[in-house]
């Protein structure tokens, strides 16, 4: 199937690691012309360098900073703008992290700062970024967001909270953006990426084994599949909701977690 991304553009937030960094490797290979953005230098450094195309454009931009993210959407724009009327096809709002706490440890700050992330993460691209998907005949947004979203967990409870009013807001982009706009979401279950790497890195045994470790996880979480899914499993599901392939997808989201749903 052709997913018809050859020369489209396309713009992944927090595409320096995990799931962001295999969906522009993907894009790239489909022929794609793919922006990132991060906030550290030297791991935007390791991705230029690791896709390694001069289709790519990787940025410095905080998705939380207003004035950082329509900087970096100008910059998107006139990038763009090398190959003909710039317009964006697709918008990736990927970048993020999830908070590992209850509502006892649950400070209101914390509350704010989670809430801020998840909600302004979503919120400020798509500002930003609306002119240039306007411009496009075939724009879409895929959020990435999590199964939590729907199955809340007790011992991450402002993220849950705050992933489940994202997929409020995305359907209501939905129906608002439509016909013009497609706007999707994939529920992530747990992903070998970046923060999980940091979580094995601060595990209390350290003579456990990378593979242990995570096939631990999977067996103490129930993942039917029995073990955590890679990047670009999440990114595969990512490059079909915001393709042309998915003309008739919006207001929808697809689970990528080996089975450990338990809503139906
Ligand atoms: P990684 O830590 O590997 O990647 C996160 C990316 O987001 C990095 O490029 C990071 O770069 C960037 N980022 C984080 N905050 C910002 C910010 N404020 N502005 C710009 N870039 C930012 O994690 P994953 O690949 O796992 O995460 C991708 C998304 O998937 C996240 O939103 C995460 O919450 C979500 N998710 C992941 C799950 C999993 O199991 N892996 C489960 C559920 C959801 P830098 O730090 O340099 O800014």
């Amino acid at each position: 199937m052709d997913l018809g991304y050859a020369n489209r553009l396309v713009v992944v937030t927090g595409g320096s690691s995990g799931i962001g960094l295999e969906t522009a490797r993907l894009l790239l290979a489909e022929g794609a012309r793919v922006a990132i953005c991060g906030r550290d230098q030297a791991r935007l450094d390791r991705a230029r360098e690791a896709l390694a195309s001069d289709r790519l454009l990787a940025l410095r931009c905080d998705v939380l900073d207003a004035g950082q993210v329509a900087a970096f959407a100008q910059s998107v724009a006139a990038w763009g703008a090398k190959a003909g009327p710039p317009a964006l096809d697709l918008l990736v709002n990927n970048a993020g992290q999830g908070r590992v706490s209850t509502f006892r440890d649950t400070s209101d700050q914390d509350w704010k700062e989670e809430l801020d992330l998840k909600f302004f993460s979503q919120i400020l691209p798509i500002r930003a970024f609306k002119p240039l998907l306007d411009a496009s005949d075939a724009a879409a947004i895929v959020g990435v967001n999590s199964l939590l979203a729907y199955q809340p967990e007790k011992h991450m409870v402002c993220t849950s909270a705050a992933r489940a009013g994202v997929q409020s807001l995305l359907k209501s982009l939905a129906a608002e953006f439509a016909p013009r706009i497609r706007v999707n979401s994939i529920l992530l279950g747990l992903v070998d990426s970046g923060q999980w790497q940091r979580r094995f890195e601060a595990r209390a045994d350290t003579s456990e084994t990378r593979e242990a470790w995570f096939a631990r996880l999977a067996r103490e979480k129930g993942i039917p599949l029995g073990r955590l899914g890679q990047p670009a499993e999440a990114a595969r599901a990512i490059l079909f909701l915001g393709s042309p392939a998915a003309s008739y997808v919006t207001g929808a989201s697809l689970e990528i977690s080996g089975g450990v749903s338990r809503h139906i």
